[in-house]
């Protein structure tokens, strides 16, 4: 018995000391001005959860971003979309600090990422720096903020990870927000799941009607059910000094007084985080563009967020039986929401009937699925749903009607098309497209070979084959052919590309390759005089774009500076 209590003892401070282990004063505020949030760890965002906590800059770039902590800038990574410029500082204590969608680094960074980018002719790139060439003392400036990649808005993505590079969240750090709000509930629905479950007489999700107390909290309308049911909420937070809805921190379930389920934003990992189309209603969310946050667990749902979850956070009604279900939604700093649902145990009147569409085609998630018509086939591999699913498929000349968005897919399917039947000449020209709204096609990256073409997809929707026989465009944005521009600090020249987008770009100066940044959101090549790499007073320059079935345009001016 003794030895029992001993060893429990010893297992509860090892796991006292491994959540002690999180430094709460190393590392500081990466910005000078106070934190404001306009996305909090953990939110939920589209194919992910958000790994870091996005930091208002005052609606401008060129804020200076500090070094959060003592350590050295360990990764370097820059490109057109995702986290655009991104600054990576590895710490002593094993975790690092992550920056991204800055518009440029201090001095000693730029040059050295410079240097790498000319010797090897390209603007993205990603490099590894040893732990002695860049070095960093707490709150020293290592970067500007910006806008880069794919961001809405000027600010900073900032993220803490640990060793396993697993994000964790910010606030665990000491590092505070202020916030005296509490979350915002938009919605509550309840989902009947077994067989037989009904709630109000339905099989169906249905909303389930709020009303506030004086307390702040909400009271349900009490739900007659019976059998296996759970629930899920459309919540979110606010902290203050700013109207941005973030994402919350933490709910908890329990039923008649006992904890049946908890989700918590402490931490997870990013081969995880596409399992977020678990969480979420994802067929709501594709039809309402809103999210649903399941407060149960399906089978094969694996993801790390959940703690204390008992019969996978769903509730077993019981004819005649009363039943008290309370929903606490938190933020980090404490401030809490509570639902209240009462459900009275009730045999449905009528046999309970579920919507179910089928089709001729049954996908099972655990096991791979194939079809072919028309020299189009569709190949799913196993795990690529999460659950077993009637799919609506039909093929229609070139394109290949694969149901809609609504259903998630987890890992990529595969669509092949045999080309055999069009020249060599057309061929070139053309591409796999995803349909998007009112037919308009976009590019879906295409594999050639021979008489084949494939692609791989993660969205269900139509596809077809389509043809891009038009080159980019390349005009000057602030020069014109001939011109001095001795004063300007850069030159820009807008690059756009009507069908297949763009694929790579290169630009010189009298037959030498200059750096010039691509910024996607405004279709701009920008070459800051800066890089000084410009000697003539006569500059002959020469860009190059080329979509992505290969047709190139070539633009050629030429400006003098002294
Ligand atoms: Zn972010």
């Amino acid at each position: 018995m003794k030895k029992i209590f001993t060893l429990t003892l010893l297992l509860f401070s090892v796991a006292i000391q491994a959540q002690s282990k999180i430094p709460s004063d190393f590392f500081k505020n990466p910005l000078a001005v106070d934190l404001v949030l306009s996305g909090t760890f953990g939110e939920l965002r589209s194919n992910h959860f958000h790994s870091g906590m996005d930091i208002k800059t005052q609606q401008r770039e060129g804020l200076p971003i500090l070094a959060a902590g003592d350590g050295f800038v360990s990764r370097i990574n820059i490109q057109h979309y995702g986290y655009g410029k991104a600054l990576y500082i590895q710490h002593p204590n094993g975790y690092t600090t992550v920056y991204g969608h800055l518009q440029k680094f201090s001095p000693e960074i730029e040059a050295y990422i410079k240097k790498q980018q000319y010797e090897k002719e390209t603007y993205e790139i990603e490099l590894f720096p040893k732990a002695d060439e860049l070095k960093v003392t707490v709150s020293d400036l290592v970067a500007i903020s910006g806008n880069t990649g794919g961001s809405g808005g000027p600010h900073l993505h900032f993220e803490i990870r640990d060793g396993q590079q697993r994000p964790m969240n910010p606030n665990l750090f000491g590092i505070e927000i202020k916030d005296t709000q509490a979350p915002t509930v938009n919605s509550l629905w309840v989902y009947p799941l077994g067989e037989s479950a009904h709630v109000n007489g339905s099989g169906e999700r249905q909303r389930v009607k709020l009303t506030p107390l004086k307390d702040g909290s909400f009271k349900a309308e009490q739900l007659n059910a019976c059998g296996e049911i759970a629930f899920g909420v459309n919540t979110t937070d606010k902290q203050d000094g700013a109207p941005n809805n973030n994402g919350i921190y933490k709910i908890n379930t329990n039923l008649n007084g006992d904890q049946i389920f908890q989700l918590n934003f402490d931490r997870f990992s990013f081969s995880e985080t596409r399992h977020l189309n678990q969480l979420i209603d994802y067929e709501y969310f594709s039809n309402n563009k809103s999210r649903i946050t399941r407060l149960y667990v399906q089978p094969s749902n694996p993801l790390s967020v959940y703690q204390n979850v008992v019969n996978n956070g769903t509730i077993t009604i019981q004819d005649s039986l009363t039943y008290l279900y309370n929903i606490t939604i938190l933020d980090f700093a404490g401030n809490e929401r509570i639902i209240r649902v009462p459900i009275k145990g009730e045999q449905p009147i009528n046999k309970i009937t579920k919507n179910i569409k089928e089709t001729d085609f049954l996908v099972k998630a655990n096991e791979a699925f194939s079809v072919e018509e028309n020299g189009i086939d569709v190949y799913i591999p196993k795990g690529s749903l999460y659950e077993d699913t009637f799919l609506d498929i039909s093929f229609s000349g070139d394109t290949i009607h694969l149901d809609k968005d609504d259903i998630p897919i987890h890992s990529n399917i595969t669509i092949g098309f045999d080309v055999s039947k069009y020249s060599e000449e057309s061929k070139e020209k053309m591409f796999i497209a995803k349909l998007g709204y009112r037919g308009r096609p976009s590019y879906s990256s295409t594999y050639k070979k021979g008489n084949r073409f494939t692609t791989g997809i993660r969205s269900f929707g139509d596809y077809t084959l389509a043809s891009d026989v038009k080159p980019p465009s390349i005009t000057p944005v602030n020069f014109k052919d001939g011109q001095w521009i001795s004063s300007n600090e850069n030159i820009k020249v807008k690059i756009t590309d009507d069908l297949s987008g763009i694929k790579s770009y290169r630009a010189t100066v009298n037959g030498k390759f200059i750096l010039m940044e691509y910024e996607y959101k405004n279709n701009t090549l920008t070459h800051n005089f800066s890089d000084a790499v410009l000697t003539e007073t006569e500059n002959k320059l020469k860009v190059i774009v080329i979509d992505n079935v290969g047709n190139s345009s070539t633009y050629e001016a030429t400006f003098f500076r002294k």
